[in-house]
């Protein structure tokens, strides 16, 4: 509206802001972003900024490359680590075609569709990730696997010397309106998880973005590269984005029935029943690199079956302990290569799905998987995730429900990543190769 649009101007004022960043995210989850002289700001919170699509990662084909980015106003924030007389500022925006119509390759409007599908029935989906990374030494400008400490688990001070990292990342989140709910060092050495507030998916996939980008640009203030890979060395842990998901319906959660067995609803039980359906699809948008199928192995905390359970942490899906308003799903398979926006449109729809069609998922198994033999597996019912990319993508062509969700656009762009990027691998020697067989044959 005209009132929002003036206040907001106001405030771009007051804030002494000097450039303004315009943000949206390409495909793969990168973000990318127009930065416009504060002169433009009426025009861009009015009409919007022109830009050429045409090289951005999924996005268009020559012919049609004119589009517009239009500022979601809710979104606004400091950027915290900018000198306070060069203020800027930065906007998530929405992406629409010179036509004015919204753009179907725009990941944003993609989880927006989920969400209004949903909310046809009431429903506002809500997502709290939790992100691990490591944060590595950087030598001659160039990122390493260097461990900058090998602190472990919730270790203190002086062994976790990633500590003060960590604080000002904290730091400089909040200052862009996060409440972080926990921190700490995790399992392996230099890697580290920051919990933050969950909010409805669409908020919280925004709040992803900028969590990356905020930790990666502190870390490197300090001469370190937090890096978001999904399994950066082997033989320890990888980073992990489990996600924590619910329902809300009248502003109240839905997956929490205090009558109910273990205290979840139908409802819940459905959306499980939905999730673990769809998994094997919903790998391709959860794990989107070729290494993030080195971390969905048995032995790291990370899933590698499709199975769900109240407590056990080897299942894909995890009821947490606790209920009422906080009652919620774990999903644990995402990643933190994963766009965000893609990822909880698939996990939505799937579990929309389960909700409307009322799918009762298998029953829990509450053993450790990894110790289970396959045939007990087999007997129990328990399908794996896919291995490998390919694999993954073979799962998303097969399953129309998530084809459809994300739309004909995005199907296509991500069909031709994939095919581009499993032939690099394919066709590359790795040094694994080299080590096995050079000497041998
Ligand atoms: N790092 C593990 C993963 O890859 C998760 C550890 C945890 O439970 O927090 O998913
Ligand atoms: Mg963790
Ligand atoms: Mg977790």
């Amino acid at each position: 509206s005209r009132d929002a649009t003036s206040a907001m101007l106001e405030r771009i004022e007051q804030d002494n802001v000097r450039f303004l960043r315009l943000q949206f995210t390409d495909l793969l989850g990168m973000p990318k972003n127009v930065a416009i002289p504060i002169k433009q700001a009426e025009k861009a919170l009015t009409g919007g900024i022109g830009f050429d699509g045409s090289s951005i990662e999924g996005f268009v084909r020559i012919e049609e490359s004119d589009m517009i980015l239009k500022p979601d106003l809710s979104t606004y924030t400091l950027l915290p680590w900018q000198p306070e007389d060069y203020a800027e500022a930065r906007f998530i925006c929405d992406v629409y075609k010179a036509s004015g119509r919204p753009f179907e390759g725009d990941p944003r409007y993609v989880l927006r569709r989920a969400m209004e599908d949903a909310a046809k029935d009431g429903f506002v989906f809500n997502t709290g990730p939790e992100l691990e990374f490591f944060l590595f030494k950087m030598i001659d400008g160039r990122p390493t696997t260097r461990f900058q400490d090998v602190g472990g688990y919730f270790d203190l001070a002086p062994t976790d010397l990633a500590e003060d990292v960590r604080r000002e990342i904290i730091l400089a989140l909040t200052e862009m309106g996060f409440e972080i709910e926990a921190s700490h060092h995790e399992v392996a050495e230099s890697q580290h998880e920051i919990d933050f507030k969950y909010s409805d998916a669409l908020h919280t996939a925004d709040n992803v973005i900028t969590f990356k980008f905020a930790a990666k640009t502190i870390a490197l203030m300090r001469g370190l590269h937090a890096s978001f890979m999904a399994k950066p060395i082997h033989g320890i842990c990888g980073s992990g984005m489990h996600t924590n998901c619910s329902l809300a319906k009248d502003g109240v959660n839905a997956f929490f029935d205090p009558d109910a067995p273990i205290q979840i609803s139908e409802t819940c039980l459905h959306f499980i029943g939905g999730l673990l359906k769809h998994a094997r699809a919903i790998t391709r948008l959860a794990n989107p690199t070729i290494n993030s199928y080195k971390r969905l192995v048995p032995g790291y905390e990370a899933p590698c079956y499709v199975s769900w359970s109240a407590s056990n942490r080897s299942a894909l899906v995890r009821v947490p302990a606790p209920r009422g308003n906080s009652t919620r799903v774990e999903f644990r398979s995402p990643d933190p290569t994963c766009n965000p926006y893609l990822a909880f449109a698939a996990m939505l729809a799937a579990g929309m799905d389960g909700v409307r069609n009322k799918i009762e998922p298998p029953n829990g198994v509450d053993k450790n998987i990894y110790q289970m033999t396959s045939a007990e597996r087999g007997y129990a019912g328990i399908d794996t995730l896919p291995c490998d990319l390919y694999e993954a993508h073979q799962a998303l062509l097969a399953d129309d429900l998530i084809c459809e969700a994300l739309g004909p656009h995005v199907l296509e762009a991500l069909t031709s990543v994939t095919n581009a990027e499993w032939d690099a691998y394919r066709t590359a020697v790795h040094p694994w190769e080299l080590d096995r067989y050079l000497a041998t044959y």
